[in-house]
C-alpha cells in the first residue's frame, strides 16, 4: 500500500530510500534496550528532513504541515517511528506562529543545521491529565527572569532535548475571568537548566518512547524565553497541538499501511489446509476493511494539513484526522495480528512491536474521549459534558 500524494512523492521516496537503512532488527534491538535511536535521528536531521518546516530564510526547507506528515507517515510505513523525534515538526506552529523575531533568529538556523534539538513539549501534569487548563506549574516573573515551580509528565524525549516548549501558569487562576487565561508558553534552555532547578526522571513504558517526568524547583530562566505575550499561551499551543494531531495522525496511517502491506503479503504466501489463508473471506475482510479505513483516515490527515496551511484554526479537522487515523490503524493492526496467527507473537516479525506502538494514539496526545466530547461541544454544539 502506497500513498498517492503526487505533491509529496519526492520526499516520500527519499525517506522510504533512508529508512532501508534502519530495518526492522534496527527498532527491534532499541526496542529491547528501550534504547534512543541516535543515528536515525542524526542521518533524518543531516538530510534536511526535521527541518521541512523551518523557512528558508532560517536554513530549512520551507515547506508545509503535508511534507512534515508525509515524512512521519513514510517513517511509519517503512516499520520505523517518528515518535523519537517529531515533536521539533509540531512544535514549530507554536514558535512560527507566536515566536518574536530575535527568538528565530537565535534558535532556528541552529535546529536546521542540527545543533540544538527542539524536542521537549511539557503540557501534561500528574494531577491535571486531560483538563490542561487545571496545570500546576508556575513561572512567576522575578525582575528579568521567571521562577518555574512545579511537575511535568510523559515530558517525552526530555532526556534528548535542547530546548522545551513548557506551558506554565503566570497569573493564579483567581485572578483571570476565564481559565484560558494567565497561562503563558516559555522556550526553557535544557543545557542551562539541568541540575539548575530541572531534574529529569525516566519512565519506562510498554513501548520504546524515552518519555520521563520533569521536576521545576525554583528554576530561573530569563524572561526571553517567553513566546509571544505573557498569559496567551494556551491559545499558542492549541497551534501547535493541532498540528501534532494532524502529524500523529500521519504517523497512524502510516502504521496502518505497514500492517495491511504485512497482513496482505502474508496471507498470500501462508498455506494452510493447502491453500493460502488469504483465500479464505475470513481473513480478506477485515484486511479490506482495514484498508479502506486507513485509506478514508489519510485523506482526512491531508485536509488537517493543507488547511493548516492556509493558516486555518483546525481544531475540528485535527481532531477528525487524529480520531479516525487512531482508530484505522489499530483495526488494521488487529488484522495484522489475526492473520499471522501465533507468529505474529515472535518478536522477529516486528507485528508485535508495531501492536505496541500503534496503541498509544488512542490515548496519546490526546485520548480519543476528549476529541469526541470536542467534536460534541465545539462543532455539533451540545453542552459540555466535563
Ligand atoms: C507515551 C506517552 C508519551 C506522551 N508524551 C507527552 C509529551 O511529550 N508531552 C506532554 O505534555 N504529554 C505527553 N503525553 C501525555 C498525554 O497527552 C496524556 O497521557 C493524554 O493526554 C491523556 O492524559 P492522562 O494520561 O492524564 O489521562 P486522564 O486525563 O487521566 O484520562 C484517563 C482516561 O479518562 C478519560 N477521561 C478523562 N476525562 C474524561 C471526560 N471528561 N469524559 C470522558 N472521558 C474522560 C480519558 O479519555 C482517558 O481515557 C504522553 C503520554 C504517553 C502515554
Amino acid at each position: 500500500m502506497t500513498a498517492d500524494d503526487p505533491a509529496t512523492a519526492d520526499i516520500r521516496d527519499s525517506v522510504r530510500a533512508l529508512c532501508t537503512r534502519f530495518p526492522g532488527a534496527y527498532w527491534r534491538e532499541l526496542d529491547r534496550s528501550r534504547g534512543y535511536p541516535t543515528q536515525f535521528v542524526a542521518e533524518l536531521t543531516a538530510a534536511g528532513f526535521l527541518a521541512a518546516l523551518i523557512p528558508e530564510e532560517y536554513g530549512g526547507s520551507g515547506l508545509g504541515l503535508s511534507a512534515a506528515a508525509a515524512v512521519l507517515e513514510e517513517i511509519h510505513a517503512s516499520g520505523g517511528n517518528g515518535g523519537a523525534c517529531h515533536a521539533q515538526m509540531y512544535m514549530m506552529g507554536t514558535l512560527l506562529r507566536h515566536g518574536s523575531g530575535a527568538q528565530k533568529r537565535s534558535w532556528l538556523p541552529q535546529i536546521a543545521r542540527g545543533e540544538i534539538r527542539l524536542q521537549a513539549f511539557g503540557v501534561t501534569e500528574p494531577s491535571s491529565g486531560s483538563d490542561t487548563l487545571a496545570l500546576r506549574t508556575t513561572a512567576v516573573p522575578d525582575g528579568d527572569h521567571y521562577i518555574i515551580n512545579g511537575q511535568k509528565i510523559w515530558t517525552s524525549r526530555a532526556e534528548h532535548s535542547d530546548l522545551m516548549l513548557l506551558l506554565a501558569r503566570t497569573t493564579p487562576a483567581d485572578q483571570v475571568k476565564k481559565r484560558t487565561e494567565g497561562l503563558s508558553v516559555l522556550l526553557i534552555d535544557m543545557r542551562e537548566a539541568l541540575g539548575r532547578g530541572l531534574t529529569i526522571r525516566p519512565i519506562r513504558t510498554m513501548m520504546n518512547h524515552s518519555t520521563t517526568e520533569v521536576f521545576f524547583e525554583n528554576l530561573r530562566v530569563p524572561s526571553g524565553a517567553l513566546v509571544g505575550e505573557p498569559g496567551r499561551g494556551f491559545h499558542y499551543i492549541l497551534d501547535g497541538m493541532n498540528a501534532e494531531r494532524t502529524l500523529i495522525a500521519a504517523e497512524c496511517v502510516g502504521d496502518g499501511r505497514w500492517f495491511i502491506e504485512k497482513a496482505a503479503a502474508y496471507a498470500r504466501e501462508r498455506r494452510v489446509f493447502g491453500r493460502p489463508i488469504g483465500q479464505n473471506q475470513g481473513i480478506q475482510f477485515p484486511i479490506s476493511r482495514a484498508y479502506a479505513a486507513v485509506r478514508a483516515a489519510a485523506l482526512a490527515v491531508s485536509h488537517a494539513a493543507q488547511r493548516f496551511e492556509s493558516g486555518a484554526r483546525i481544531g475540528e479537522e485535527a481532531n477528525i484526522a487524529k480520531l479516525l487515523a487512531s482508530e484505522a490503524s489499530w483495526q488494521a493492526a488487529e488484522a495484522c495480528v489475526q492473520t499471522f496467527g501465533g507468529f505474529a507473537f515472535a518478536e522477529e516479525y516486528d507485528v508485535e512491536r508495531k501492536f505496541r506502538e500503534a496503541r498509544l494514539y488512542q490515548v496519546a496526545p490526546v485520548s480519543t474521549n476528549l476529541i469526541l466530547a470536542y467534536i460534541a461541544e465545539h462543532v455539533l454544539q451540545m453542552p459540555r459534558s466535563y
